[in-house]
């Protein structure tokens, strides 16, 4: 049986309740409705429904999109770059 190590549900959970008011927060609202931010993974346009979760590279903050292989690609990312979820759990 295949065992999920790491969810990176976790990298969306943030998001929903708050996620306009975190996205707006970061500057980025605007952005993501204009239709302006890409997935960090897969570079295709971000839109609020299609929002996975958020990635800090770099000082940064990238747009994940929420299909299942960019969350799981952008939790590895965020394990390696921090050591844990980009929200501290
Ligand atoms: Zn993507």
């Amino acid at each position: 049986m295949v065992k999920v190590v790491r969810r990176p549900l976790r990298v969306a959970a943030v998001f929903e309740g708050d996620v306009v008011d975190v996205l707006k927060g970061l500057g980025l609202y605007e952005q993501l409705v204009e239709g302006k931010l890409r997935c960090f993974i897969c570079d295709e346009v971000v839109s609020l429904s299609t929002l996975g979760g958020l990635l800090k590279v770099g000082g940064r903050v990238r747009v994940v999109c929420n299909k299942p292989r960019c969350l799981w690609e952008a939790s590895k990312v965020s394990a390696a770059l921090q050591g844990e979820s980009p929200f501290g759990t």
